[in-house]
């Protein structure tokens, strides 16, 4: 044995020492709910406990916790009656960075991000390159058992693990925004079949996902973005990560914007056709955008999630050869790409993310739930 190798066993045996007999997390007890006939709310309840350290199978690692950033869609569970895969009690949270601590021998030690859908990669969809919706996927905080990110611990399958090299001066809890914010963006673009030089809105570019789907259009080569929200600080911020051009919509029905987009394409000399629209916001007034700014050969890209049913005539869609399109988590073969655009400051987060103690989870989801969309992406970070 050299001396390398005995150095690596004993550094790997100090990692050994630091597995937990237990992980501490803030668990879910019980979703907020509504009574149907009455109305009557019944308040959520998020407490910290224990849960056992399970027997770890081949290719499963248990990843010491960094940080765990806060998605709507844990809000979309936690508060709107959205329903896990895995009944409560459990543990939300799926935007993950941390260390593997045990497990398979080759992770040990190393810095990861846990991509936020984990593909069974035996089914017909993950064999076809559609593994982002594979349909037995696993997601930590909804289809993971009890598991999710707002814990000490997590155990997760080693697969599809995102190693994180040469972070620099990023913190390694930062970089979680790249398992679900910063990477479904990423997917969107594939599906927009994006290429340089394409012309791009994004609606909702100034939330915690739109803001990363003008940078990385743009980064992707986009020649021109175009961010539609209504927060005009947090418009022109975007001025500086991606869009070349913003329209407030605060006040303005769809009809509107489509006139004042019209404009903007000409008076700045770009075509009315072919735009590539991302959809961000979920709500209808966007959506009701997005389809009034799709013209001939275009793309609407829905991006977001929610439940409103929005009125089109589809037989434009043939008039106009368009296409309506959704897009969902991402392929874990896309991570590494992503992780180095962030490491090579192709697209910037530092201004986009805060990093709290776990603690605070309470107090955080109630404000981020009344904020709607927080100026930066809260990570927590675990503090038991
Ligand atoms: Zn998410
Ligand atoms: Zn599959």
């Amino acid at each position: 044995m050299n001396e390398q190798t005995t150095i690596k066993k004993s550094v790997r045996r100090e990692k050994m020492a630091t597995i937990p007999d237990k992980i501490l997390t803030w668990q879910m007890v019980q979703p907020t709910s509504r009574d149907r006939e009455t109305g009557e709310v019944t308040p959520g309840k998020i407490e910290k406990t224990e849960v056992p350290v399970p027997e770890l199978g081949p290719g499963e690692v248990l990843v010491e916790v960094a940080g765990c950033g806060v998605c709507h869609t844990d809000l979309g569970y936690f508060y709107d009656g959205v329903p896990t895969v895995s009944r409560p009690p459990l543990t939300l949270g799926h935007e993950i960075a941390g260390t593997v601590v045990a497990g398979d021998e080759a992770w040990i030690g190393k810095e990861v991000i846990i991509p936020a859908v984990m593909p069974c990669r035996q089914c017909i969809l993950c064999k076809t390159g559609r593994g982002n919706r594979c349909l037995n996927q696993k997601m930590p905080g909804n289809s993971l058992g009890l598991y999710g990110g707002f814990s000490s611990h997590i155990p997760v399958p080693s697969i599809d693990l995102c190693e994180v090299k040469d972070r620099g001066e990023f913190p390694l809890s930062h970089l979680a925004v790249v398992a679900d914010a910063g990477t479904t963006p990423y997917q969107a673009a594939k599906r927009a079949d994006l290429q340089p030089g394409d012309n791009v809105v994004v609606i909702g570019i100034t939330g915690g996902v739109g803001q990363y789907v003008g940078q990385i259009t743009k980064a992707l080569g986009a020649k021109t973005v175009v961010g539609i929200a209504r927060n005009q600080e947090k418009l022109d911020r975007s001025l500086k990560y991606g869009a070349d051009f913003v329209i407030n919509s605060t006040d303005k029905d769809a009809r509107a914007i489509s006139k004042e987009f019209r404009g903007l394409c000409k008076e700045n000399g770009l075509p009315t056709f072919g735009w590539k629209i991302f959809e961000v916001t979920g709500v209808k007034p966007g959506q009701e955008i997005g389809l009034a700014l799709l013209g001939f050969v275009g793309k609407l890209i829905v991006v977001g999630y929610g439940l409103a049913k929005t009125e089109y005539a589809i037989g434009r869609l043939m008039a106009f050869d368009a296409e309506v399109i959704g897009t969902w988590g991402c392929l874990p073969e896309y991570y590494p790409i992503v992780m180095d655009m962030v490491l090579n400051k192709k697209i910037d987060i530092g201004p986009f993310v805060e990093t709290r103690p776990m603690s605070s989870i309470v107090e955080t989801f109630e404000e981020v739930h009344k904020a709607g969309s927080p100026a930066k992406r809260i990570v927590l970070t675990p503090d038991f």
